[in-house]
């Protein structure tokens, strides 16, 4: 598929849950957010049918996502379901962790390529602190039974807030050195004004980029996806790599490559526009498959260029992380 601005579109982002066993103070409120109920999000069936749908149109990666996709139940055969379909699109996952030992196994089987874990920070008080929930041995046990199953390359999301957990850069950087991993920095992006970190605790990319290159040499290394959003670089000698992916300071709208479905059901052309497309009213209503391609090429026509965070009339949306899926 491609859209208005000539970017072929050919990732999709399936948020499939709004529940979290975490509530990490960047991406839900402690409270006031009430779960969705069980006929409100979208049910497997709904799911596999708009996969379906995107695969035959195109789309070559389905990522799961969530609030923590783990959670809800029949993950396993689900993967399968999406790993049969005819085109056979590579499915990822993105996941905290917390769950991931006692799943890891049954989900490569069923045909899960690849693993992003979000750890925040490497030292258990902060993890408690940050997340508000005990956990941080699990997610370790998480990330070792990833990578003994062969979930790899296996990919750790961190986002950095100034004085919070910045100062864990080269902590998290110094992890690729001894282990084939990718550590991502991801900016943090203020998408809600009511997390408890303000738009100024940003990390720039630049700043990330300094604070790991006290390492050593790094080296900046070709990007081969043109979709993949990451500046991607090696410490020396090292076995893994960094990437860094500036959502904010350097925005990567023109490369963008994907469309995201909430829990709910709504198709959401740009995670930071609040603009959605009523796709499971569509679904409910007995839409063809015709029908519900149709609706996934109107969604990709309605991709803004870019998107205008850090600008002086930007207004944060009012879902946080959690409900959209990163
Ligand atoms: N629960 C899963 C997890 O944490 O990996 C999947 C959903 S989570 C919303 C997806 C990603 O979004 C995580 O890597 C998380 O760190 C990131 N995220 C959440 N809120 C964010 C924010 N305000 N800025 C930047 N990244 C954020
Ligand atoms: Fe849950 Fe992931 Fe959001 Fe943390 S980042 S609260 S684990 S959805």
């Amino acid at each position: 598929m491609r859209d208005n601005f000539g970017r072929t579109i050919n990732y999709l982002r399936l948020s499939i849950t709004d529940r979290c066993n975490l509530r990490c103070r960047y991406c839900m409120p402690v409270e006031g957010v009430d779960s969705l109920g069980h006929g409100q999000i979208l049910s497997y069936e709904e799911l596999l049918r708009v996969a379906a749908a995107a695969a035959a149109l195109g789309v070559r990666k389905i990522r799961l996502t969530g609030g923590e996709p783990l959670v809800r139940k029949g993950l396993v055969d689900f993967v399968a379901r999406l790993a049969a379909l005819p085109e056979h699109p590579e499915i990822t996952l993105t996941t905290n962790g917390l769950l991931l030992a006692d799943h890891a196994a049954e989900l490569k089987r069923a045909g899960l390529s690849r693993v992003n874990v979000s750890l925040d920070t490497l030292r258990p008080e902060r993890f408690a602190e940050l997340t508000r929930r005990p956990g941080f041995e699990q997610v370790l046990a998480g990330l070792a039974a990833a990578e003994r199953v062969g979930l790899s390359p296996l990919k750790i999301n961190m986002v950095p807030i100034a004085g919070v957990n910045a100062d864990e850069v080269a902590d998290f950087a110094r992890l690729t050195l001894a282990h084939p991993w990718e550590v991502r920095f991801i900016e943090f992006m203020p998408v809600t004004g009511n997390l408890d970190y303000p738009p100024e605790s940003r990390f720039p990319a630049d700043d990330i980029v300094a604070a790991f290159s006290v390492l050593g040499p790094v080296e900046e290394l070709p990007r081969h996806d043109p979709g993949a959003v990451a500046r991607l670089y090696r410490l020396a000698g090292a076995q893994g790599r960094i990437g860094v992916i500036p959502a904010v300071s350097h925005h990567f709208c023109h490369e963008c490559n994907r469309l995201r479905v909430t829990p709910e059901g709504r198709l959401r052309p740009c995670l930071f526009s609040d603009l959605e497309l009523d796709l499971r009213a569509l679904l409910r209503r007995g839409a063809s498959d015709a029908e519900v391609q149709d609706f996934l090429r109107q969604a990709v026509c309605a991709k803004p260029e870019r998107h205008h965070i850090g600008e002086a009339d930007f207004k944060p949306g009012c879902r946080p992380m959690q409900g959209i899926g990163g």
